[in-house]
């Protein structure tokens, strides 16, 4: 019985740290560069954020979940004025 709980216990203790190290994708978003054109919400409208008038409107460092990473980056990409910036 000592042993199985020793071995619980190291399994344990050898987990966390492992997924401490997982990365969440992030978006940074440098609204002083965006124009307006829509195509950052046109390809993830899950995580762009426009206000009334199309301009970016969301929290300057934003998680994105892993089922969305793809779209996230597409609309990154698709931004003309480079105001979002993926961070891994
Ligand atoms: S694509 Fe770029 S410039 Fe256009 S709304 Fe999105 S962040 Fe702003």
């Amino acid at each position: 019985m000592a042993h199985f709980l020793l071995i619980v216990g190291f399994a344990r203790n050898q987990a966390a740290p492992l997924a401490r190290l997982e990365k969440v994708m992030k978006v940074r978003v440098i609204r002083e560069l965006c124009t307006g054109h829509g195509l950052c919400a046109l390809n993830c409208a899950e995580i762009y954020k426009l206000d009334d008038n199309g301009y970016i409107d969301m929290e300057p460092l934003t998680d994105v979940p892993p089922e969305l990473e793809t779209k996230a980056r597409r609309g990154a990409v698709a931004c003309p004025e480079g105001a979002l910036k993926i961070e891994q």
